[in-house]
């Protein structure tokens, strides 16, 4: 992709701080962290979200955040992380190549709820039936 930032990253035309390379997968720390130690895994190859990206490099991603975990934990000391991948713009992505964040935590104080969800129009067990309907449509 021409104009993606993280592609520019991985073809070495800007720089990161690196903490983690191998053939499918690169990790650098995020140039606006939300804590020390702040960290992004991506694919070598584009592909703008979590449902688009191959299997091919999607399992290596997780194989490699896995790895790199435990080494950002012991480096910041952090006591706990967040996982997380925003996809859509409305979900918080601003950059449209897949990304993986990796924040480390170190008190529970930091964290701030999640929002409750207003006025909730269909009932838990409808939502549920639709989607095992429309995953059953899709995959099987
Ligand atoms: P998201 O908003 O979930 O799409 O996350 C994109 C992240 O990429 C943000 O946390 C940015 O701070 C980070 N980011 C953007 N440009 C760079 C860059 N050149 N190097 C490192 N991190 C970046
Ligand atoms: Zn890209």
């Amino acid at each position: 992709m021409e104009n993606c930032i993280f592609c520019k990253i991985v073809k070495g035309e800007i720089p990161c701080d690196k903490v983690y390379e191998d053939e499918k997968v690169l990790a650098f720390l995020d140039i606006h962290p939300i804590k020390p130690g702040h960290t992004l895994v991506i694919p070598k190859k584009h592909f703008e979200n979590f449902v688009s990206i191959d299997e091919e490099y999607l399992l290596p991603m997780i194989q490699a955040a896995k790895k790199i975990v435990p080494a950002i934990i012991k480096s910041v000391r952090a006591t706990a992380f967040n996982f997380t991948t925003a996809n859509g713009a409305e979900a918080g992505q601003s950059v449209f190549h897949l990304h993986f964040h990796i924040i480390p935590r170190f008190s529970k104080s930091e964290l701030k709820d999640w929002p409750e969800m207003e006025g909730e129009q269909m009932t838990r067990i409808q939502i549920a039936e639709d989607i095992r309907q429309i995953y059953h449509k899709l995959f099987t």
